[in-house]
């Protein structure tokens, strides 16, 4: 039954449903039977142009939980498969449901989708359900790479279902709604691969430079157009984590967008103390997914995508391969270029000195050595604050923040320049996993949601404000058993 939520200002218009069915399954969300509106992004609903003033929590529950239907969506759940630790599966909106693309009064396109929505045709053995505890880690984490100027997903809404859902115990359950440029992965296109559907493929090549980059020259050949921009806008995002200390967890082909944004914040979390190693998803016991792999990793997704368009490529199979080899070569050399680029930055480095290269190598060596907090190192550059940890008194580290100020000194560049440069590299907080899961547990186990709301607001503006009680790392004991589950 579709519900007159009219006045809101939701502006469908669902380009993706008119592409071939293959893509996708018609249908709805299934109804829960007690949603309640826990946590609601009243920012992100007036920059989508949304207006809910006149409704109220128990309306809005009712509409993103999905119980009832906004008229003009057509929901439908995407297919798509991926690389999962390397193996590769057929998937799909399992627990998804996309209500529609929404547009803004700015012509912007936005997917509206609830995760954690109940079966779909590609549910497999799952349940459909996300737990109340991992929908809001997503929001929690999603809301935090937006403050920190990380391309990614946004998260509009949590509802709680009044369902409790089987995993090792029962939890309740939990309905996200995710507001994303689009849902295309690269899965959508290896889908596409893996049942020879090369007219839908190509068509799905001009829908995504349509959608999302628009502004850009085409080649003659769109394929190569789309191939090199998927290259750099995932290049321009992995270092984007890596300037914050982000870890995602779980890289699988299906977890990574065409867009460029981030999704799918499952078992992720922020390196506190520098170790390039650091993992903490308890599903990774590999490290195949570990703070330094996320290059190697984006490299071998991104040469799966390649895979996917060696059909069209070129004329021939031939020459299509050698094509995509050439765009996929270029990876290391633009991130390599990009990485030094994106830590001069947070080092304030301005211009190039030749002993730039052996600096940077020497200060991410002592701080592996000496367990320095990644966040706080780059902080204490700038204002040798005491709180920080007393390893910033060691001679080592005296020596490197001499040979810093030297280097800043011949930027041939004003103080305020590179501390601005600096200030808006280096959050001052992050998400800490110990504030993260305190958060958590007060929300979920105890309903009590003032931890959330706090980490969620001082989040929101990371690099300006002084929060002392959130730089803190966490202790050593916490990080070493600290694990963050997909939680799904
Ligand atoms: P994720 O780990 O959330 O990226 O999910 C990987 C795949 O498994 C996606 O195709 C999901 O839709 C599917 N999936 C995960 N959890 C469930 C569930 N509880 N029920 C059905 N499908 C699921
Ligand atoms: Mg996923």
């Amino acid at each position: 039954m579709n519900f007159n939520f009219d006045n809101i200002g939701l502006n469908f218009d669902n380009s993706y449903s008119n592409l071939p069915n293959i893509l996708m399954s018609e249908t709805n969300p299934i109804p829960v039977k007690l949603p309640k509106l826990q946590v609601f992004n009243k920012k992100l609903g007036e920059d989508l142009n949304l207006n809910f003033d006149k409704l109220n929590c128990s309306n809005i529950a009712q509409l993103f939980s999905g119980n009832l239907l906004p008229s003009g969506s057509k929901s439908i759940a995407q297919a798509y498969a991926g690389h999962q630790f390397g193996f590769f599966t057929m998937l799909g909106d399992g627990r998804a449901t996309l209500l529609g693309e929404h547009i803004t009064k700015k012509n912007k396109r936005f997917d509206i989708q609830l995760k954690g929505s109940g079966r779909t045709p590609y549910s497999r053995n799952g349940d459909g359900r996300a737990t109340l505890t991992s929908v809001l880690r997503e929001y929690l984490i999603s809301e935090a790479m937006h403050g920190l100027g990380v391309p990614t997903t946004r998260s509009l809404s949590v509802i709680s279902t009044g369902e409790y859902i089987r995993r090792e115990k029962d939890y309740m359950g939990g309905i996200l709604t995710r507001i994303a440029s689009s849902h295309i992965r690269v899965g959508t296109f290896q889908y596409l691969s893996m049942k020879g559907d090369i007219d839908t493929l190509k068509k799905l090549v001009d829908y995504c430079l349509k959608r999302h980059f628009s502004e850009k020259n085409i080649d003659i050949n769109p394929s190569i157009t789309l191939l090199k921009l998927v290259l750099r806008t995932q290049i321009n995002l992995i270092i984007e984590w890596m300037r914050i200390g982000f870890i995602h967890g779980v890289m699988n082909t299906d977890n990574m967008t065409i867009s460029g944004e981030t999704i799918d914040y499952g078992p992720c979390s922020f390196m506190d103390y520098y170790n390039p190693k650091t993992v903490f998803s308890s599903i990774d016991t590999q490290g195949r997914y570990n703070f330094k792999n996320q290059e190697i990793i984006c490299h071998w997704n991104i040469s799966r995508f390649a895979e996917t368009l060696i059909p069209l490529l070129a004329n021939t199979e031939e020459k299509a391969i050698e094509l995509g080899k050439k765009i996929i070569n270029e990876f290391t050399s633009i991130f390599n270029q990009k990485w030094k680029s994106m830590i001069k930055n947070k080092l304030g480095f301005i211009g190039d000195s030749p002993g730039d290269d052996v600096f940077i190598k020497n200060l991410f060596n002592w701080m592996e050595e000496n367990k320095a907090d990644y966040t706080n190192t780059f902080r204490f550059l700038m204002n040798n604050q005491k709180e920080l940890g007393n390893v910033y008194e060691k001679k080592s580290f005296t020596n490197l923040l001499n040979q810093w100020e030297k280097r800043i000194n011949i930027n041939n560049s004003s103080k305020l320049n590179y501390l601005n440069l600096m200030q808006s590299n280096n959050p001052l907080i992050i998400p800490r996993n110990h504030l993260v899961e305190r958060a958590l547990y007060n929300a979920s186990e105890e309903n009590n949601y003032d931890s959330f709301k706090a980490l969620n607001e001082q989040l929101q503006n990371p690099y300006n404000l002084d929060y002392k009680n959130f730089q803190i790392p966490q202790s050593t004991l916490y990080t070493k058993n600290y694990k963050t589950f997909c939680g799904t």
